[in-house]
C-alpha cells in the first residue's frame, strides 16, 4: 500500500471555473494567470514545485476553461437568470463535466508521460480527491451564479472555501506524517502501528499472516560506488518494486536505511517464501539509472529477506519483528541474496 504521490489538488477551480462561466474569455484568461501565479508564489513554490510545472498547470486550466466555455455558449441563456432553473442546472453540470474531463485528460497524461508510474492506479486521484475536486467546481459554479445575478451573495461562498481549504491542509499534513518521503512507502511508525492491526485482525479470524524484513545487500558499496543521490534511487526503485510485487492492501514500509518491512495478512510459511522468492528475483531483475542518459544502469542488486509467520513465530508484532530479524541475519551469514525462514 503506498498513498497517493501525484494527486494533483487544490481550490483555485473556484475562481479558475467561475471565471470561465461569467468572464469574457480574454478576461478570464488573466485571473487564470493572476490565480496560478498567486498559488504557486504563496504555496508552490515553498513546497518545492518547480515553475515550470506549475506553468504546465496554468496551460491545462486555461485549456480547460475555454472549452467549458466554447460548451457553456451551446446553452442560450448559461448561467443567468433569464433561464430556468433546470436549463441552468443543465448548462452548469455539463460544463462542470466538461471543465473536470479536459482538465483530467491533459494534466493526468502529461504526469503520466514525465513520470511513467508502475500501476496507472498510482496515478489517479483517490475518490476523496475527486470529490474535492467535484465540490470545488461546485463552489465556482454557485460563485459564477451569484455574481451574474446576485453579486453580494457570492460572500456566502467564503466560508465553506475556507473549510474545504482546511480539509485540504489537514490531509496534506496527514500524507506527510505517514509516509517516507524518500519512497512513498509507509513510514516505520505508520507501518507498525498498521502491522499491528493486521496482526490483531489475524488473531480475531484466526489467519495466518507473514512478516518480512527486506534488507539491501552491501547498500554501503553502492552508496560508495554510485553517490548518495543514485542511491537513493535505487531505495525508490526497490520500494517500487516492492509495491509492484505485493498486493495493494499489503502494509509496506520503509524501516529505516535500506531496509524494508511488510505484513502479508492470509498468507502461510509456503506462500510466503514463494512471494519472498519473487521480490527477491525482481530486485535482481532491477536496472536503476544513474543519470539521465549518462552511464550505464545500474544492475546487480540484490536484498536478503527475513521472514516470520504468524502465530508459529508468535502473535505480537515484536516478537515477529525479532524472528524475522534473526531469519535476516541467518540470510546475511549465509551468503546474502537469499530468503530465511526463521526457523521454530
Ligand atoms: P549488508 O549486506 O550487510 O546489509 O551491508 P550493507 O552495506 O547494506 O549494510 P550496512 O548496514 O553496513 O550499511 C547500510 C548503508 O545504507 C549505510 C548507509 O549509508 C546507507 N543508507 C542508509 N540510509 C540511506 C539513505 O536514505 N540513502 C542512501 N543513499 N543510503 C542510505
Ligand atoms: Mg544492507
Ligand atoms: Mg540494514
Amino acid at each position: 500500500m503506498r498513498l497517493a504521490t501525484y494527486g494533483y489538488v487544490d481550490m483555485t477551480s473556484v475562481w479558475t471555473f467561475g471565471a470561465a462561466l461569467i468572464l469574457p474569455p480574454g478576461v478570464a484568461i488573466v485571473l487564470c494567470l493572476v490565480v496560478l501565479v498567486h498559488a504557486w508564489v504563496r504555496h508552490g513554490r515553498s513546497s518545492g514545485m518547480r515553475a515550470y510545472r506549475q506553468a504546465f498547470v496554468g496551460a491545462v486550466v486555461i485549456d480547460s476553461c475555454l472549452t467549458a466555455r466554447l460548451v457553456l455558449d451551446l446553452f442560450p441563456d448559461g448561467v443567468s437568470g433569464a433561464g430556468k432553473p433546470v436549463q441552468v442546472l443543465l448548462a452548469l453540470a455539463v460544463t462542470m463535466l466538461v471543465y473536470d474531463a479536459v482538465n483530467f485528460f491533459v494534466l493526468y497524461t502529461g504526469i503520466y508521460l514525465a513520470v511513467r508510474p508502475i500501476k496507472l492506479t498510482e496515478l489517479l486521484q483517490t475518490r476523496q480527491d475527486a470529490a474535492l475536486e467535484i465540490a470545488t467546481l461546485c463552489l465556482g459554479g454557485l460563485t459564477a451564479l451569484a455574481l451574474a445575478n446576485q453579486p453580494l451573495l457570492a460572500v456566502l461562498v467564503v466560508p465553506p472555501l475556507f473549510v474545504l481549504e482546511r480539509s485540504v491542509l489537514t490531509k496534506q499534513l496527514e500524507v506527510a506524517a505517514t509516509t517516507d518521503a524518500k519512497t512513498g512507502l509507509l513510514n516505520a511508525a505508520t507501518w507498525q502501528s498498521m502491522a499491528q492491526h493486521e496482526l490483531a485482525r489475524a488473531r480475531r479470524e484466526d489467519q495466518a499472516a507473514a512478516l518480512l524484513i527486506i534488507d539491501m545487500d552491501n547498500f554501503k558499496l553502492i552508496n560508495d560506488t554510485y553517490g548518495h543521490i543514485a542511491g537513493d534511487t535505487v531505495l525508490r526503485a526497490v520500494a517500487d518494486c516492492l509495491v509492484r510485487e505485493l498486493r495493494q492492501y499489503d502494509a509496506i514500509g520503509r524501516f529505516g536505511g535500506e531496509e524494508f518491512v511488510a505484513v502479508l495478512s492470509g498468507v502461510d510459511e509456503l506462500a510466503a517464501v514463494a512471494v519472498s522468492e519473487r521480490v527477491r528475483q525482481q530486485i535482481q531483475l532491477l536496472e536503476v539509472a544513474t543519470e539521465v542518459g549518462e552511464v550505464a544502469p545500474m544492475t546487480g542488486l540484490s536484498a536478503s529477506i527475513g521472514i516470520s509467520c504468524f502465530p508459529e513465530h508468535g502473535t505480537e508484532l515484536e516478537d515477529l519483528l525479532h524472528a524475522a530479524d534473526s531469519a535476516l541475519y541467518a540470510a546475511k551469514r549465509a551468503g546474502r541474496n537469499r530468503v530465511v525462514v526463521c526457523p521454530l
